[in-house]
């Protein structure tokens, strides 16, 4: 109790150390941008542990090389990389990258390594072993990772996202000193050729380019000097520590954003307390929204009992689409409409019902949406529509993945052979001031990176 009324009563300044401490920032961006540098001094201004992810490239790359294998060799490449063993331990008191036990220093850096790690990060199943890793070194936060894709496919739910770019003369005078420290020849011609031959492997890849994370906050670092990127940084992070201090619902507070009229939440605690004494319903991760914050969730379907199983287990009011014709039935009608249901024509594009449900986002109120467009029969996750991505760009509201399983099979669950569950993943969150280069492709960008999160709730869920 007292610690409970502590946390209610705590200043805004103890709230925001609090959060950076579980921060998870991510940068991203060409070689030679800046980015290890800047990571590493931004994490040791805040306080936090910086991961270097392209040293894991070139950890699985000069393993290889050290072991003769060609990087083009796909299957033995990633059959080293699954068997690598990277972690993080504590090297002269700073977080370092261990291979195999032993402190990765420069043999990682050498222009074999270079000149061989994009065609090695290319195989996918190089960048599944590693992400995995990634992300069970960043499960507690405190982070803040670096590379080309930890925006978009290793944290796509990071609390601040920054791309950083440069013009290709920076990128390759900073690259040749950067060398220079650590003792090492580097004409820079060459280094001008590979930055420019890796930008281009690196951003045409299929699997996970390089590319602008859509949310995120893009930093030129052309003209300016490594300390003052830092700054700029660091004043981004710790704004948002602020406001997501400020919006995050801390032990004894009320969400106002989660009120609901009492018929609301009668009906809802009814629903989940039926679905959790028959068919043994359970919901993981709803810490993950404790945010005075409206959501779009976007859930996997499976049956027709999701909307009022997920709609229960989030405990919020929100607004649902459903079919045009069960508003013609007279009871079901009324009452789903009670239930903020929302009428969609079912295979055209209805624009009234987008209307709508833009309209209730941007007046704060949270929706549900099953992006897949229909169920899926075999367990599947399908495509995501692309118009999910369009709502979180167009009002700025975060995403929240969700996963619901069991619900195809409510025998099972009954008798307990399988589970009823619902997981709720981490709000990937737009930059307000984000403007898209390309709108189409960051609505799909945003549509794969909620179903990459949906297909990891699910690796979660049965792992
Ligand atoms: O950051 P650094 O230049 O050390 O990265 C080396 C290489 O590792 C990159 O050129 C890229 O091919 C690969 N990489 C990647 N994804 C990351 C980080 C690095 O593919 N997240």
């Amino acid at each position: 109790m007292i610690a409970l009324k502590q946390s209610s009563t705590m200043d805004l300044e103890k709230k925001t150390s609090l959060t950076i401490c579980r921060m998870l920032v991510t940068i991203d961006g060409p070689a030679g941008s800046g980015k290890s540098t800047t990571a590493s001094l931004l994490a040791k201004e805040l306080g936090l542990t910086y991961l270097d992810t392209g040293a894991m490239y070139r950890a699985v790359t000069w393993d290889s090389l050290e072991n003769g294998i060609r990087p083009e060799d796909e299957e033995g490449v990633t059959e080293r990389a699954r068997n690598l063993k990277l972690e993080l331990k504590d090297l002269d008191g700073v977080p370092s990258l261990f291979l195999d036990g032993e402190p990765l220093g420069n043999r990682i850096r050498s222009s074999e390594v270079s000149a061989a790690v994009s065609p090695v990060s290319k195989h996918p199943g190089v960048r599944k072993s590693l992400v995995k890793v990634q992300r069970s070194l960043a499960a507690n936060g405190g982070i803040v990772a670096e590379g080309r894709d930890t925006g978009t496919t290793v944290f796509p739910f990071a609390d601040v996202k920054i791309f950083l770019v440069a013009d290709i003369e920076s990128r390759a005078s900073r690259r040749k000193n950067q060398m220079a420290d650590m003792d090492m020849e580097g004409d820079i011609d060459s280094i001008r050729e590979n930055i420019n031959r890796r930008d281009h492997i690196d951003s045409t890849r299929e699997h996970s380019p390089l590319r602008q994370p859509p949310g995120s906050i893009v930093v030129d670092t052309s003209g300016i000097s490594i300390q003052e990127q830092v700054e700029l940084i660091k004043n981004i992070v710790i704004s948002k520590a602020q406001e997501l201090a400020r919006l995050r619902v801390w032990p004894g507070e009320k969400n106002d954003k989660a009120k609901m009229p009492l018929y609301w939440r009668l009906a809802s605690v009814s629903v989940y307390i039926f679905y959790k004494m028959i068919f043994g319903l359970k919901t993981y991760g709803r810490d993950n929204i404790s945010y005075r914050e409206n959501y779009i969730f976007a859930s996997n379907h499976i049956s027709n009992s999701d909307p009022p199983i997920v709609g229960s287990a989030l405990k919020r009011k929100i607004w649902i689409l459903a079919k045009r014709e069960l508003f013609r039935n007279f009871f079901l009608g009324r009452l789903i409409k009670k239930f903020n249901a929302i009428p969609v024509s079912r295979g055209k594009a209805d624009r009234l019902s987008v209307m709508t449900i833009m309209d209730k986002l941007l007046k704060g109120d949270s929706v549900l949406l099953f992006p897949e467009g229909t169920r899926s029969r075999n367990g599947r996750i399908r495509e995501l529509k692309s118009g999910l991505g369009y709502y979180a760009i167009q009002t700025g509201r975060p995403i929240v993945p969700l996963f619901i399983r069991g619900c195809d099979n409510m025998k099972e669950c009954f008798l307990r052979k399988r589970k009823l569950e619902v997981h709720i993943g981490r709000p990937i969150r737009m930059d307000p001031g984000y403007e898209a280069d390309d709108k189409k492709s960051d609505y799909q960008m945003l549509a794969s990176m909620t179903r990459e999160e949906m297909g990891m709730l699910k690796y979660g869920a049965e792992n």
